[in-house]
């Protein structure tokens, strides 16, 4: 039974979540840094507390966590992403305590995490793999392995995550330069120094199939979502379905995918990734053993809600559906609207929102936890909304996206929203054109000429002619 739930999370998924259980009558706790105090998310749960005093360790500890869960009488927490979410130690120190852990059990998550037994997993169950290796011991060993898979390829940790760990080697002179950097920072990052390598593809797709399943032995998919406009390895804009699959490879991927969830005896929802070739070859590359941010658009598709499907999995509710049962209707695209500057290689920006107007009207929906006078915290990352939308076919989606991006008003932080409007309207988006490489081929041709919101404007004449009364 679960009748409270603590959310180990903040911002949008916390505030997600609280809106999931709402719905299913449940009671909410969330947890906060000081930085988090007075947030959105905070005010919407039913308790909150104080997680601790600097703004990240509390979230990332583990014990603190589960003792706040059996003081409130929680009786089960949800990770969210990033975080807590796919670290098997705090899954399992939740079944230790009797809190029941929305995700899968711990022996999954621990399978998943690490990549080069994911790649085993998906190998033994006949799942094509990127061409690579296991954990690289030398330098030398590494130059002669990349020669046999042929260059360029690319070096990843083992423990990765957020696309962080990633190199490109074009030549051995790069992977002698490159393979050290990647370890030490692997080492810091993740505490695992394990590097393996595989094969770069060329101008790939994204593409993700969202896997559930229950306590008993039932997986299903819920189909895929194309998530190719990327920046940093890390993902900009979804889409639902892809326009790249037909129905053949849509099978046989989604297959696959329900083979390596078995494989591991999976027990909730999860995330098969593969990159997509020319050729529609595939290749599994790894498992997302939790929520995924873009899951907004797969639930618009399919009318199904996952983040309370995840609670009933985990309350050990049998699936309700079964493969066929699984329709997708129509078209949903995301754009994760963050506190960047895309003029500036993306990078993230803090400050305080001075204006905020969201967009409305059918098909639209904001996962946000943004508003007039949210100052940013710099501890975070920086995603402040994710806005989708739905259509019944892939051009009403991107006029629909369109629409909605001339409408959202975000004043006094620099956002991708403007980026975003542009590739609404870039033909080769439009017409499906897109792979990985998108955003470096085509920043260039989409940068636009920085339109001034005239209400900025006014502030800053207004600020002139007061710091020259001052004066
Ligand atoms: P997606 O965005 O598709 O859900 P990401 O891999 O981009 O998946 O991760 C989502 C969130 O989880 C991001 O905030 C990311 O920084 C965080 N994250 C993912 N993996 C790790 C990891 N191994 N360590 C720390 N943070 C992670
Ligand atoms: P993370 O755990 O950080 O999400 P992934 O293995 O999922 O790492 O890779 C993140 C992104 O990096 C992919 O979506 C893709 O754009 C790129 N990538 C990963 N592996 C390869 C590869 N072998 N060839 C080309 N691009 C890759
Ligand atoms: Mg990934």
């Amino acid at each position: 039974m679960v009748n409270k739930i603590l959310i180990a999370n903040r911002g949008e998924i916390a505030l997600r979540i609280i809106r999931a259980c709402k719905e299913l009558g449940l009671t909410t706790v969330a947890i906060h840094s000081e930085a988090d105090a007075t947030t959105l998310y905070v005010k919407k749960a039913d308790e909150a507390c104080l997680v601790g005093p600097g703004p990240l360790a509390g979230y990332l500890n583990i014990y603190r966590i589960i003792d706040l869960a059996k003081q409130r009488g929680a009786d089960a927490i949800h990770p969210g992403y990033g975080f807590l979410a796919e670290n098997a130690d705090f899954a399992k120190a939740c079944e230790d305590a009797g809190i029941t852990f929305i995700g899968p059990n711990s022996n999954a998550i621990m399978a998943m995490g690490d990549k080069i037994r994911a790649r085993k997993i998906a190998k033994e169950v006949g799942v094509p793999i990127v061409p690579g290796t296991d954990s690289i011991p030398s330098v030398d060993s590494a130059a002669g392995a990349a020669k046999d898979i042929g260059y360029p390829v690319m070096l990843k940790a083992s423990a990765g995550g957020g696309g962080r760990g990633l190199r490109i080697c074009r030549d051995e002179k790069d992977l002698r330069r490159l393979l050290p950097i990647a370890m030490s920072e692997a080492k810091k990052a993740f505490g695992d120094d394990s590097i393996f390598l595989e094969k770069y593809i060329e101008e790939p797709h994204h593409i993700e199939f969202q896997i559930v399943a229950d306590r008993y032995g039932n997986v299903i998919h819920l189909g895929e979502r194309d998530c190719s406009i990327q920046r940093r390895h890390q993902k900009l804009i979804e889409i639902a379905p892809s326009l790249l699959l037909d129905e053949e490879t849509r099978n046989r991927m989604g297959e696959a995918a329900i083979r390596i969830s078995k494989a591991v005896n999976y027990d909730n929802v999860g995330t098969i990734e593969f990159l997509v070739d020319r050729q529609k070859n595939f290749y599994f590359i790894e498992m997302n053993t939790r929520i995924q941010v873009e899951h907004t658009i797969t639930e618009e598709v399919t009318g199904i809600d996952i983040v309370q499907t995840m609670i009933r999995i985990a309350a050990g509710e049998p699936l309700e559906i079964r493969q066929d049962d699984v329709k997708i209707n129509g078209y949903a695209i995301e754009c994760r609207i963050n506190a960047e500057d895309p003029m500036n290689s993306f990078l993230p920006v803090t400050g305080r929102v001075t204006g905020y107007y969201s967009p409305g009207g059918p098909g639209v929906r904001i996962d946000g936890n943004v508003y007039r006078g949210y100052t940013i915290p710099p501890y975070y990352d920086s995603l402040l909304a994710k806005l989708t939308v739905k259509g019944r076919t892939w051009q009403e989606a991107v006029k629909r996206m369109h629409r909605c991006l001339s409408e959202y008003v975000i004043r006094g932080v620099k956002t991708t929203i403007p980026f975003y409007k542009k590739v609404m309207e870039d033909e080769k988006f439009i017409k499906g054109e897109f792979s990985t490489s998108y955003i470096d081929e085509r920043l260039e041709q989409l940068s636009y000429i920085c339109e001034r919101d005239p209400a900025d404007l006014v502030l800053a004449i207004s600020a002139a002619i007061a710091a020259h009364s001052r004066t």
